[in-house]
């Protein structure tokens, strides 16, 4: 069976890009797959895995003669890299990227692209708190969404191509636009990781007494928070910065809706109280339904505790 893509090139290989790689190679999904990494350390690694047939030194020499090319690499980081490798794009070249922020990752890389390539922006809705690459496998994407967010004028032939490439990883794929996209996501996981670092936050500046209880009790709510918080700083710092519009935005919503609250406690509202946690509780379910509540885990790996 001849393989979908002739050569899939990954520029980042931590938790995502590591595991599209053995998503792609159990999949048959490349004739060869070529990788790098921005550190010599994690190279190594990979060559020491055998996560890619070829492990390159730059981006550069990563992404010449590949017909699939995909960013895996920090939000902030897409700038720089889609300028190194942009002269050296083949021919009709699908680029991609795995990027938690949509409409900043287009802006970034449509200056450096030539017009022959076709930019096709993704994102899994799939991760977990670990990353690097040791942390990647290949079932990660397994019954998960997959956002497609193609500006205007793509090929549609691309498009199909890449739904095809993350179908068969296992993804359900969707698509929206790109500032549709940021703002979905604000709501659904940049807000919910900054109220964990918050709450973490919190609990660190606590004093010694405190925190030793906090840690020991954990089970009762907290714990879960810190498993968010335990994301990749860098990663979430990127996020951040590039999402800013939309989730200020979220945030001030967030603001008044948790004043209301504070409100309603000060004032011994109990009715007020309770309404809103039984809207809330039929959201819970809603998700449940939708069998997005426990996150993919390695089968090696032991499970996160479940919420
Ligand atoms: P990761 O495990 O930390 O891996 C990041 C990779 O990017 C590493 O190979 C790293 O190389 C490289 N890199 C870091 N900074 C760079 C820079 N300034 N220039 C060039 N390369 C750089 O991160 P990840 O979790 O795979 O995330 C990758 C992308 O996927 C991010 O854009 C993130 O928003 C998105 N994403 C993440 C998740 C998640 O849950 N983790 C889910 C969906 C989407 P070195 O190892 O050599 O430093």
């Amino acid at each position: 069976m001849t393989a979908p893509f002739e050569r899939l090139a990954l520029v980042g290989l931590g938790l995502i890009g590591s595991s599209i790689a053995h998503g792609a190679r159990r999949h048959g999904l490349a004739r060869e797959i070529v990788g790098t990494a921005r550190t010599a350390e994690t190279r190594e690694t990979a060559r020491r895995l055998g996560l890619v047939d070829r492990c390159e030194e730059t981006a550069e020499d990563t992404v010449r003669g590949a017909d699939l090319v995909i960013l895996c690499v920090p939000v902030g980081a897409m700038d720089a890299v889609g300028q190194a490798i942009g002269p050296h794009l083949a021919e009709g070249a699908i680029l991609s990227d795995v990027g938690s922020v949509k409409s900043s990752v287009i802006a970034d890389l449509s200056p450096h692209l030539p017009a022959h390539v076709q930019l096709v922006p993704s994102h899994p809705i799939a991760g977990t708190e670990e990353s690097g690459p040791e942390s990647g496998f290949a079932e990660l994407f397994e019954g998960r969404w997959l956002i497609l967010t193609p500006p205007a004028g793509v090929s549609e032939a691309a498009v199909a191509r890449l739904t095809g490439f993350w179908e068969t990883l296992g993804s359900d794929v969707a698509r929206m636009t790109a500032e549709h996209h940021d703002q979905v996501l604000a709501i659904t996981s940049h807000l919910p990781h900054l109220i964990a670092y918050t709450i973490v936050g919190t609990a660190v500046d606590l004093g010694d007494d405190i925190k030793a209880e906090v840690i020991k009790y954990s089970a009762s709510g907290f714990r879960d928070f810190t498993r968010i918080a335990a994301s990749d700083p860098v990663m979430w710092r990127d996020v951040f910065l590039k999402n800013r519009t939309a989730v200020l935005s979220i945030i001030q919503r967030f603001n008044e809706d948790l004043t209301a609250l504070q409100r309603a406690i000060r004032r011994g509202e109990g009715a007020t109280l309770e309404e809103h946690f039984a809207k809330t509780r039929s959201i819970r379910r809603g998700v449940v339904d939708a069998r997005q509540d426990v996150p993919p885990t390695p089968p090696t790996k032991k499970a996160p505790p479940a919420a």
